[in-house]
């Protein structure tokens, strides 16, 4: 199986390497060429959304992308990659690919709180490591979204069929379950 991991800025490393050690082909999307139809999914890392949704327009990405996430392909969006699915942020004018119907607060834990760890319940996962670094929190979930994981009182996982959206980063913990939700997700099991 391939899965595509956009690699323009941010945190891509560490997916490419968790998608490894699953025995997954980890593909590197770093201009428009490189995004091919035989992927069975598509990570979205996080970093910086701004600069990733700037490049993704300057490199001829952003359509191609984001008709293939409305026609279907899955995809998982992590901090950053969450924000850039996202159709509302309550806290910043910018919109990206609107496809994932939540509202969330774009600096939801970072200015006050910026960094931390804990740990919570995510839904058919059992207790994982979350990981926050200056990430966003979802303040309102449509009617066909999913609420797979809270902390601190907050949406931070959310599913809406093709799409996988977490406000933490599980790619920097040795735990590779929700990565695996997602390999479910790309090979029809899920
Ligand atoms: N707050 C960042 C943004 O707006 C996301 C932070 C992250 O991905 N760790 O893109």
């Amino acid at each position: 199986m391939k899965i595509g991991v956009l690699a323009l800025q941010g945190a891509f490393a560490e997916h490419v390497q968790m998608l490894k050690s699953l025995g997954v082909e980890a593909v590197e999307i770093r201009q428009r060429r490189d995004f091919v139809p035989d992927m069975r999914g598509v990570i979205l890392p996080g970093g910086e959304s701004t600069v990733m949704g700037m490049l993704l327009h300057k490199l001829g990405l952003f359509e191609p992308l984001r008709k293939a996430l409305v026609a279907g392909l899955p995809a998982f969006g992590t901090c950053a990659g969450l924000i850039l699915m996202a159709k509302e942020s309550e806290d910043s004018p910018r919109r990206h690919l609107c496809v994932l119907d939540v509202t969330l607060r774009r600096h939801g834990f970072g200015r006050q709180i910026n960094s931390f760890k804990t740990e919570g319940e995510f839904a058919g996962c059992g207790q994982i490591p979350l990981v926050f670094i200056r990430g966003p929190y979802i303040t309102g979930v449509g009617a066909g979204v999913e609420v797979l994981a809270s902390a601190k009182n907050r949406i931070v996982a959310v599913r809406q069929k093709n799409l996988l959206g977490t406000a933490f980063h599980p790619e920097l913990t040795p735990d590779s379950r929700v990565h695996e939700y997602f390999l479910n997700m790309c090979s029809g099991a899920g």
